[in-house]
């Protein structure tokens, strides 16, 4: 398989000055490493130990969508204010950039225990935390976090009581 890192573009000071943005875009245009990528991340324990996947909007659905197929298991999402109806959970949080709130479907994650969470990229933490803690205050479980990328300095992973699986560390 082609290195993973050779297919990510870096772009400094973007979206604000200060931060080395990782274009994880070049994975999926590449089918070979994306398959590759997609049944390694599948075949982890974080996954195989879950009843269903939640990724998280907009890049996480890319990666949870194709475990979701890959492993036989149901994908829910977190997503940005003002795109999810029905009853919600929701929360706000910081990011290696800026600020967010995330929301869940009441009823969509009602009939599962356990989680694992799908994001691209590890940064802070803050992203993943976020949907943990809406999780773990639904009385859920989370069996780790799966992503294709982790930011090791921002020791995103000290953040959490679960297992984190990444791909690459950068
Ligand atoms: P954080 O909450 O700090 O872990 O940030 C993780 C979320 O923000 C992920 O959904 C990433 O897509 C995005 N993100 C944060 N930092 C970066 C970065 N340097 N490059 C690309 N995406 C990032």
């Amino acid at each position: 398989m082609k290195n993973l890192e050779s297919l990510i573009k870096t772009y400094n000071d973007f979206p604000q000055k200060g931060i080395a943005f990782k274009d994880i875009l070049g994975i999926i245009q590449d089918t070979e490493v994306f398959r590759e990528l997609i049944l390694k991340m599948s075949s982890n324990k974080v996954i195989k130990s879950s009843e269903a996947i939640i990724s998280i909007e907009a890049r996480g659905f890319i990666f949870g969508s194709a475990i979701s197929l890959q492993a036989s298991k149901p994908m829910l999402v977190a997503r940005k204010p003002g795109k999810l109806p029905g009853n919600l959970i929701s929360d706000s949080y910081e990011l290696e950039y800026g600020s967010n709130s995330l929301a869940i479907q009441t009823d969509a994650i009602k009939p599962y225990k356990n989680f694992a969470i799908v994001d691209d990229l590890l940064a802070t933490g803050g992203t993943v935390k976020c949907v943990a803690e809406m999780l773990n205050d639904s009385g859920k479980e989370i069996s780790g976090l799966s992503v294709v990328i982790e930011l090791r300095e921002l020791c995103g992973r000290d953040k959490f009581n679960f297992p984190v699986e990444s791909n690459l560390v950068l």
